[in-house]
């Protein structure tokens, strides 16, 4: 039965780029989604930026922006990070939006008529030389308890003590530093404790498949009034100025941002609609038709820390405000994202930049793929470990995966010119038609997707893909294609192993899937012919491409980069009212230039001529480590290199600028000419050359030696 989805994952506040947290939830979701394409499902997965509230409307202020600019330029930098990790948003709009207005107040109007909205005064903090009512963060003073000073609002980081902002002594506003004043205001409740709704949410929650059992036994503590939180009605508006969405016959009063952010998703969702991309997308309904159909199914995927929101006040708000609304289907809960074990800290700068990750030339699909195998249905953390990210990438997918294709194709370009037999090998049929069996690989592996259950399915896939070296070892193509007479049989294990190889990677393709672009090109395959549950056979004669790389390995040196902290990273100034709770190291420098047509010292473009092996042996090729890297003032093509030889340093002058963002640059491995005479530059001397590839598909590409190597290590 073909099914349909709308997908979402937390929309993240506005206020700031992406953060790892943010990436690893859409890789989850990515995945999940191109998976249940794959099954021939049809899936609408849309996201959108948070962009209302205080912080957002305080930072604006304070770079002199409106809060439409500072939004907009957040909204700006979205695709970069999106299209960088291959992650498939069929729609991306902000919650500051006419569809988020006109929905946000549709449905408070439809509570309010069902009695589930409150009004009462609350008397609160004021500042006022800001004119504006303070939310507990941005009051501070003596804690009451062990009178540290410069203490929160709402709690005592040195004691731990949890008290009300009324308790500190001799509190101040962090805006103005203006002594608060108290003052009353009425503001709007939604009635979460009223039986109706507390009826409903535990029924709800008690429906398996809903949410996490974990999750549900959490939200049902919360709701019986147990545990860490009494169940109390939400305050939702908030008095101006206030960034926000105005609460309808009110004056002065919004909706507080948590109001409207998961309205977001069907904003974006409507937008979706009503900007003709479902109907490209296969939905020809309406959005009303479509969110009313009881065969749709809503899912949000979302991190730990808005569990309260999302399975508490979401779905009550969507049952009460009735159809075209609908409560959600799922509700699926990851963990955060942790560094070497430790919660990232922009202070203790153990983040990992998504856009840092990017720029040092790391490739997108290493990342899904050590996400995908780590994660679990279950909402645990997750661990980035660069030795454990190394071993994966190295051993697992290039040893292991990438391998079968490297070793196998180039004896049927070599002996054959790109021909595949027609027929399988007869040692490798077993487990051939066991990777085409839809009982003991498609459905198996297919119901660990389905579930989340990705580092499962990943351990399946990668059983098979030790079973299938096995079979290559067993069989030595190299030692047969040595002896002529053995050829045909070489060409019959060569096929059935990238046959095997095929289907590994239709597999891997939900994880992977511009690497399995490059194998459909590789293998010449049509279209279609990556589709899940593969069990034909090349026809014979079927010609392949020649061999190219699929994939690199990591390099040591590139997960060093990673982690060495950019110039500008910094502390945050503006507390985050919402929002995933990891965060990140500050953005790294701008945009590396597009490779371009630069010529200097490292881009060698002579015809090659014949020289002698002693002519060559001349030239002392070594191994360097880039130690620095800097601009050059007033030269528009060079970087001023500094590079480790192991014993001695030296500079070199090298025409790369318009290809690399020298931050990038350092801690890399090269490769230099170590002998070349110094020589007088404008700028200095320089003393070698480091070796780059350019030509028409751009450049210059600086080389690199694989893992292992040290600097100074000689090049022959
Ligand atoms: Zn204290």
């Amino acid at each position: 039965m073909i099914e349909t989805f709308f997908v979402t994952t937390a929309l993240p506040y506005a206020n700031g780029p992406f953060h790892i947290g943010h990436i690893m939830e859409y890789i989850q979701a990515d995945i999940w989604v191109r998976f249940q394409r794959m099954q021939g499902h049809r899936v609408h997965f849309v996201g959108a930026d948070d962009a209302h509230g205080a912080p957002i409307m305080l930072k604006a202020e304070a770079e002199g922006v409106s809060p439409e600019e500072l939004i907009a330029r957040i909204a700006a930098g979205r695709p970069r990070y999106l299209e960088g990790f291959h992650i498939g948003f069929d729609h991306w709009h902000s919650t500051d939006s006419p569809e988020n207005v006109a929905l946000s107040q549709d449905v408070y109007r439809r509570l309010k008529a069902e009695g589930l909205i409150d009004s009462k005064p609350v008397e609160q903090f004021y500042d006022p030389v800001k004119g504006m009512f303070l939310a507990d963060r941005y009051i501070k003073g003596e804690c009451p308890k062990c009178h540290s000073k410069d203490q929160y609002g709402d709690a005592c980081e040195v004691c731990s003590s949890v008290y009300s902002p009324t308790d500190l002594i001799e509190p101040y506003s962090t805006l103005t530093g203006a002594k608060p004043v108290l003052r009353t205001s009425d503001h709007f409740f939604f009635r979460l404790s009223e039986p109706r709704c507390v009826a409903f949410l535990h029924e709800w929650l008690g429906q398996p498949g809903h949410v996490q059992p974990q999750v549900a036994n959490k939200a049902r503590e919360w709701l019986s009034g147990k545990g860490d939180q009494a169940l109390s009605d939400w305050d939702i508006s908030r008095d101006a100025p206030y960034f926000g969405i105005p609460i309808p016959d009110a004056p002065g009063k919004y909706f507080y941002v948590w109001l409207d952010a998961p309205i977001g998703y069907l904003a974006s969702l409507k937008s979706y609609f009503d900007s003709g991309k479902a109907r490209a997308n296969g939905e020809p309904r309406s959005f009303e038709a479509f969110l009313t159909d009881p065969d749709t199914r809503q899912i949000h995927f979302i991190g730990k820390d808005i569990i309260y929101f999302h399975t508490l006040f979401w779905p009550a708000m969507l049952k009460f405000a009735g159809p075209p609304y609908r409560v959600p289907d799922n509700i699926h809960v990851h963990g955060f994202i942790t560094v070497s074990g430790e919660k990232m800290s922009k202070s203790r700068g153990t983040g990992i930049s998504p856009l840092r990750y990017l720029e040092i030339g790391m490739n997108p699909e290493w990342l899904r793929y050590y996400i995908a195998a780590k994660l679990n249905a279950n909402v645990e953390d997750l661990d980035f470990n660069p030795d454990d990210f190394l071993a994966r990438i190295n051993s697992d997918l290039i040893g292991k995966y990438v391998n079968i294709a490297s070793r196998c194709a180039p004896f049927i370009t070599r002996l054959f010119a790109g021909r595949l037999s027609g027929e399988s090998h007869r040692g490798g049929r077993s487990l051939l038609s066991r990777l085409q069996s839809r009982e003991e690989c498609w459905s198996r592996v297919g119901l660990l997707y389905a579930e989340r259950e990705f580092g499962k399915a990943l351990r399946e896939i990668g059983g098979f893909l030790d079973e299938i070296n096995r079979y290559i070892d067993e069989h030595r193509p190299w030692d047969k294609a040595k002896v002529a007479t053995e050829h045909h049989e070489v060409q019959q294990i060569c096929s059935t192993a990238l046959a095997m190889f095929w289907y590994v990677t239709v597999l891997l393709k939900p994880v992977m899937p511009e690497t399995a672009a490059k194998v459909q090109d590789f293998l010449n395959l049509p279209d279609g012919h990556m589709a899940w549950g593969q069990h034909s056979f090349f026809p014979a004669g079927h010609i392949i491409q020649p061999y190219r790389h699929l994939m690199t390995r990591v390099d040591a040196k590139q997960l060093d980069a990673l982690f060495e902290l950019p110039a500008t990273a910094g502390a945050e100034s503006v507390p985050r009212e919402k929002g995933a709770s990891a965060s990140q190291a500050a953005p790294p420098s701008p945009a590396s230039a597009v490779p371009g047509a630069a010529k200097g010292p490292a881009a060698p473009a002579q015809a090659p001529a014949t020289l002698s092996i002693d002519e060559f042996k001349k030239v002392d090729l070594r191994v360097a480590r880039i130690a620095a890297a800097e601009q050059v003032a007033g030269a528009d093509k060079l970087l001023k290199l500094t590079l480790d030889l192991g014993e001695e340093t030296r500079t070199v002058f090298a025409g790369i600028k318009a290809a690399y963002d020298p931050a990038a640059l350092v801690g890399r491995l090269t490769v230099m000419v170590a002998n070349l005479a110094p020589r007088k530059m404008k700028f200095g001397i320089s003393e070698g050359m480091v070796l780059a590839a350019s030509g028409e598909a751009g450049g210059p590409f600086l080389l690199s030696p694989d893992s292992g190597a040290t600097p100074g290590m000689r090049i022959s």
